[in-house]
């Protein structure tokens, strides 16, 4: 569990990736899916990582929303504690819906067509990426 990491995003998506996590492991999961955890695997991007992401062919951008701590992935573990790869298990919608319950973004289509699944964002202001990122420039 890499959940230590939620505090490298920024305090609005901090506050809501901890509270989604809460709500999923106690309340949520235990119904629709016993034995299921989630957890937050990937937070807060280097550049070198977020080229090496680009270059694996798991993100389309080489400056992300990771990269400015407003995106997090998060992982779905089976009742056996194996690790569901599996995009369209419905659990990952099921988790992302509560995060977008929280005001968060889910469910981003990448450019072959797939939807990100395990993939979380806040947009403050909802501005586009290309927006925020003229508001805010990244120090080199
Ligand atoms: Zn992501």
């Amino acid at each position: 569990m890499s959940t230590a990491r939620i505090d490298r995003l920024q305090p609005a998506l901090a506050a809501r990736a901890s509270a989604g996590i809460a709500a999923l492991n106690d309340l949520f999961l235990p119904i629709e899916f016993p034995g299921f955890v989630v957890h937050v695997s990937d937070t807060l991007r280097t550049a070198d990582e977020q080229a090496k992401a680009h270059a694996a062919g798991l993100s389309d951008l080489t400056l992300g929303w990771h990269n400015l701590g407003l995106a997090f992935d998060f992982e779905v573990l089976n009742e056996k504690g194996v690790y569901v790869t599996d995009g369209a298990h419905p659990v990952y919608a099921f988790c992302g819906s509560v995060w977008a319950l929280l005001g968060c973004r889910y469910g981003i289509v990448l450019r072959s067509g797939q939807i990100d699944h395990d993939h979380v964002e806040w947009r403050p202001g909802n501005v586009t990426l290309a927006v925020y990122v003229a508001q805010h420039p990244l120090v080199a």
